[in-house]
């Protein structure tokens, strides 16, 4: 049985409740193990993690053979937006989901607390030009949705002027859906516990230290006012042209396969192919 990424995906106009997803689960991988023919993982001396991070691998492989394709074609534009809570695990995900793929045709865009220049314009300003051109594919490590969450959150800007932003946001995300850009967004969905455990590495691990950021302790005080900014983010801007998936990742192998098989799917769905040969190339030969 395949790896059903609509599962994930959070439905359009339906309500979603954050606390009703464990972020320890590992939907669609544990129906896998038991059906396929690799069996348990358990009879051929592989836990179930060992059989999760070989599969890393292969479908990094596939990975690998798609972006090839999506740049050759020079058809579509893909953008896919990763949003956690600190520690969430971006950075690890950008770094195992897209390992041997040709840095030639990725871009990775992370968007840290605007500078003058960025908040002396509208919050779209910044994020419009850093989208994928044609065969592009950009990954932005945060997004215009800080702009609906730590915006949110904080109060660094009325409320009367961040409600607008969901709707903004996916007269946006439509628009550049229409114009041909494919766009996969995903919340990297983790435990207050698990946070704990991933700040406290920060302290304790020296060659971990340069990630540890005080700043990251007054939103973890706010942590319940952040899934909720998440609900309402996920809630109303989750269409069929620019989805959301929630995707568990309290369990890093997990995080990677499930990552993994909604960037393969979505790219296989496109049905791209290798640009045709001109019709005289069988005939010729390169000269001496
Ligand atoms: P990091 O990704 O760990 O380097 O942290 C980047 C920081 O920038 C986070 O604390 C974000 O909340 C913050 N940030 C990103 N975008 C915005 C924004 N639009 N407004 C305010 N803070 C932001
Ligand atoms: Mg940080």
């Amino acid at each position: 049985m395949a790896f059903d990424i609509d599962a994930l995906r959070v439905k359009p106009n339906s309500p979603l409740n954050l606390s009703e997803i464990s972020p320890d689960g590992t939907p669609e991988w544990s129906d896998i193990e038991k059906d396929s023919k690799r069996g348990s993982g358990e009879s051929n001396g592989l836990s179930n993690k060992d059989a999760g991070k070989a599969r890393v691998l292969e479908l990094n492989k596939r990975l690998e053979e798609l972006q090839e394709l999506l740049y050759a074609e020079g058809k579509h534009r893909i953008l896919i937006v990763i949003q956690a809570m600190d520690a969430g695990g971006k950075d690890g995900t950008i770094k195992h989901v897209f390992e041997g793929v040709n840095p030639s045709g990725v871009k990775v865009a992370a968007f840290k607390a605007p500078s003058s220049l960025e908040r002396s314009h509208d919050y779209l300003w910044r994020i419009h030009q850093h989208v994928p051109a044609d065969g592009q594919l950009t990954i932005f490590n945060r997004s215009h949705y800080e702009d609906v969450l730590v915006v949110r959150v904080m109060d660094l800007v009325d409320k009367k002027r961040w409600e607008k932003r969901y709707e903004h946001i996916t007269n946006f995300e439509q628009m550049l859906a229409d114009e041909g850009t494919t766009i996969i967004k995903l919340f990297l969905h983790i435990s207050k516990e698990e946070q704990q455990e991933r700040l406290q590495e920060r302290l304790d691990r020296p060659e971990k230290n340069w990630k540890f950021d005080s700043g990251d302790l007054v939103h973890r005080e706010r942590w319940d006012d952040y899934q909720k900014a998440f609900e309402t983010a996920l809630e109303r801007t989750s269409t069929k042209d620019a989805p959301w998936y929630v995707i568990p990742a309290n369990r890093k192998w997990y995080r990677n396969i499930a990552v993994s098989e909604i960037v393969i799917q979505t790219l296989e769905s496109l049905k791209m192919e290798f640009p045709p040969a001109p019709a005289d190339i069988t005939q010729m030969q390169i000269p001496d």
